[in-house]
């Protein structure tokens, strides 16, 4: 007999992993998921896909009789969207071009799908389920590829006039500083995401800096990885490598100094951090935080929590799956959220 759940398929198509899975819309619970690397590199056909095959796995291994039980769709794309068409207008991580992945969701599995940014749909996660339960006006910065955030207010999330608010990643922090991804200098990106911190750390090594990491310089980054895994900088950090501890306290420093900037101008209920490094790496976290604090107005400085996700890898699949119902008029707070 099948379980009678209201459930909602979340999909997180990051540049590193697409990540499918059934969600508990009145617990925020996943209750099946699966996930595969996304190779931007196979074009958006590839991508489209594999989306459907990784969202059919997970709707199998939740025993779901048919897609027709799930009340919505949600997609949080890494990229800029067209939230009112549902589609990926630009996702470089992705090798994603104006791809209707709405329409093709809706196509495939007859439901109603939203489609928005993978750090909205993840600080909405973390809204309703997560750490950021409670707080009615808050900032979610991620860590990764690149930084971005969602911004969090009176409980809806906030995406700007263009829908592009919470590029926090591209704060300049160092005028006329290293060149970004964006085309501008001295963004927070180019200096605290993973990308910047592997960039640091290939480069001393390329230098001659010896590192526990030097014997495996070219082994660091495994087939299809463009950043150093999380796992492996914690390891060395833990084994007290001198140079990986150099560079993850001076990103974090920036990504501190990122943080204050966010708090004086935003004044938010809580500022919370995530992705894999941060929930990795301690000492990113640790001085992220000590600098954060030292750096913004005193009065914001000592009080305004400073938290981790709570959800970690699933932020983003849940909240996906929660803006999907939403956006089809499921109404949480009815349903006691
Ligand atoms: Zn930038």
């Amino acid at each position: 007999m099948a379980k009678q759940k209201t459930c909602a398929l979340g999909i997180d198509l990051g540049g590193t992993k697409t990540l499918a899975a059934v969600v508990d819309l009145t617990t925020g619970e996943v209750l099946s998921s699966a996930r595969k690397r996304t190779r931007a590199n196979r074009g958006q056909d590839f991508v489209s896909q594999r989306t459907i095959e990784l969202s059919n796995a997970a709707i199998e291994a939740a025993n779901l009789t048919s897609p027709e039980e799930l009340v919505a769709i949600g997609v949080g794309a890494a990229g800029q969207i067209d939230r009112e068409n549902g589609v990926v207008l630009d996702a470089p991580n992705l090798g994603v071009h104006n791809l209707a992945l709405g329409t093709i969701l809706n196509k495939n599995f007859g439901r109603p799908v939203f489609v928005g940014n993978d750090v909205e749909v993840a600080a909405m996660g973390e809204c309703l389920f997560g750490s950021g339960r409670g707080y009615e006006n808050f900032v979610c910065v991620f860590v990764g590829t690149g930084i971005g955030s969602g911004i969090v207010q009176n409980g809806k999330m906030y995406t700007g006039f263009t829908g592009t608010a919470g590029e926090v990643g591209h704060m300049t922090i160092q005028a006329g500083g290293r060149i970004c991804g964006c085309g501008s200098r001295g963004c927070l990106e180019a200096y605290a995401s993973r990308t910047a911190i592997t960039k640091a750390v290939l480069a001393e090594i390329h230098h001659g800096r010896s590192s526990i990491l030097t014997d495996d310089a070219l082994g660091l980054l495994k087939e299809g990885d463009t950043i150093i895994r999380s796992g492996i900088i914690a390891n060395a950090i833990q084994q007290n490598d001198e140079l990986v501890i150099e560079v993850v306290k001076d990103a974090a420093d920036y990504l501190g100094y990122g943080i204050a900037s966010v708090m004086n101008f935003y004044n938010p209920d809580a500022v919370i951090l995530g992705g894999g490094v941060i929930e990795a790496v301690d000492l990113l976290f640790d001085t992220a935080v000590h600098r954060a604090r030292n750096a913004a107005l005193s009065a914001s400085a000592q009080k305004t929590p400073i938290l981790r996700t709570r959800l970690g890898d699933f932020s983003g699949v849940v909240g996906a799956a929660a803006l999907g119902a939403m956006a089809a008029g499921y109404n949480f707070a009815a349903a006691g959220k």
